[in-house]
């Protein structure tokens, strides 16, 4: 067998992590399989050379950020490399530029085009442990790229697909997928399997267990994905196209407070208005997410909507050099709330799921300030400091604890 087997960043913290996971390794080699290992970088190295870099300037060049932070991951697969040394198995370290893992030139946030799998084949047929690193790639200017916070997934599945390997691992530090952020709710369960899909969702939620574009990779290419434990032999949860037999109506709860809502008030109720609002922020790459409009009343609309925290400034600075061309009399920024969604492939199939999580937000006093659906979730926005009450009344009502 071939196994990917990615680690992240708590994974190799330190040094008896790094032994660890070199001891976990080696066990899947001496039973005779093929092994690649993906690492990021160790503890919280990036953010601490994300520090360094805007100490030395807050607008760093993009390149020079890439160039930096691909060396948290550089470090890691050094030392894996070492440990592996001491414990006596063959391995052998290789950054982006030696697998030549070829990415666009998006700086930050690159995309992977293609993965030579040549050099890693050879390493493997002299059985070699091969550790590589994630969230780095080379660009066609042969400059390092790194592919955007939380990356080393995407590397991991982008190599899992690439070397059509049996398996493909994803280690963290929790056990796998949960109902909802265990730390919110002590109880949540952990979920045996779930969908691409609703990983997906799940992902883009607030659930940061895996990265959002590994998962969109992964269901592209077809590559099954277990997410576990470096720390314990629990089984994880397990990642594919479709989930379960018997199914769940609601699969988990997510919160996601990295969220501020803006409205534009007094717009004309007149067509092309909201065109106008949605393509100025789309042309200054302004990700706009959940959209609100009320009725007309007296000749004038309001429009809502919602974007990542770190999008305001460049919102209002949008707003306010459009107010004449949006025909707006004001506008509202809201920092202090939260999206609070469920996620779940039956929902589709099954009336009264909006109905009843609107239930459990009503017995928990919550207002809710936006609504929007998709097939398979429903999102509100609520106050912040509601946002965890909300999951707790909702996971509750689901009864999606153990
Ligand atoms: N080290 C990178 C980060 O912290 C990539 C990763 O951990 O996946 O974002
Ligand atoms: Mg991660």
């Amino acid at each position: 067998m071939l196994i990917v087997k990615k680690f992240g960043g708590s994974s190799v913290a330190d040094k008896d992590r790094i032994y660890n996971v070199a001891r976990r390794c080696i066990e899947d080699y001496q039973a005779g399989n093929d092994v690649v290992v993906v690492l990021s970088a160790m503890g919280k190295t990036t953010d601490k050379l994300i520090d360094l870099a805007h100490s030395i300037n807050s607008h760093a060049p993009k390149r020079e950020m890439d160039m930096l932070l691909a060396v948290g991951e550089q470090i890691s697969v050094a030392c894996m490399g070492m440990a592996m040394h001491e414990l006596g198995v063959p391995s052998v370290s290789l950054n982006a530029f030696q697998v030549q893992m070829h990415t666009n030139s998006t700086y930050g946030a690159a995309k992977l085009k293609r993965i030579d799998t040549e050099r890693i084949r050879n390493e493997l047929a002299m059985r070699k442990i091969v550790i590589i690193t994630g969230f780095q790639g080379v660009n066609k200017f042969d400059d390092v790229t790194t592919l955007g916070r939380g990356g080393s997934d995407t590397t991991a599945v982008a190599l899992a697909a690439a070397l059509h390997a049996d398996a493909c691992e994803i280690y963290t530090d929790v056990d796998g997928v949960y109902t909802a952020d265990p730390r919110i709710v002590p109880n949540a369960r952990k979920l045996p399997e779930v969908s691409y899909s609703e990983m997906l969702e799940m992902a883009s939620l607030g659930a940061k267990v895996l990265h959002n574009r590994s998962v969109e990779l992964a269901k592209k290419y077809g590559v099954q994905l277990v997410v576990r434990s470096s720390l314990n032999y629990n089984e994880g949860t397990v990642v594919k196209e479709s989930a379960k037999m018997e199914k769940m109506i609601v699969s988990g709860v997510a919160s996601d407070k990295n969220v501020a809502r803006i409205s534009v008030m007094g717009v004309s109720n007149e067509p092309g208005i909201a065109f106008k609002v949605f393509n100025c922020l789309a042309k200054n790459k302004i990700n706009v997410d959940i959209i609100l409009q009320s009725v007309g009343r007296g000749g004038t609309k309001d429009i809502a909507f919602t974007v990542a925290k770190n999008d305001v400034e460049a919102t209002v600075e949008v707003i306010k050099e459009n107010m004449d061309v949006f025909t707006a009399e004001s506008y509202e920024v809201e920092e202090d709330v939260a999206k609070v969604s469920i996620i779940g492939a039956g929902m589709t199939s099954n009336p009264g799921v909006a109905a009843k999580m609107f239930e459990a937000l009503s017995t928990g006093g919550i207002n809710i300030k936006m609504i929007s659906t998709s097939e398979i979730r429903i999102t509100v926005v609520v106050d912040a400091y509601n946002a965890d009450r909300a999951v707790r009344y909702i996971h509750d009502a689901f009864a999606l604890a153990e």
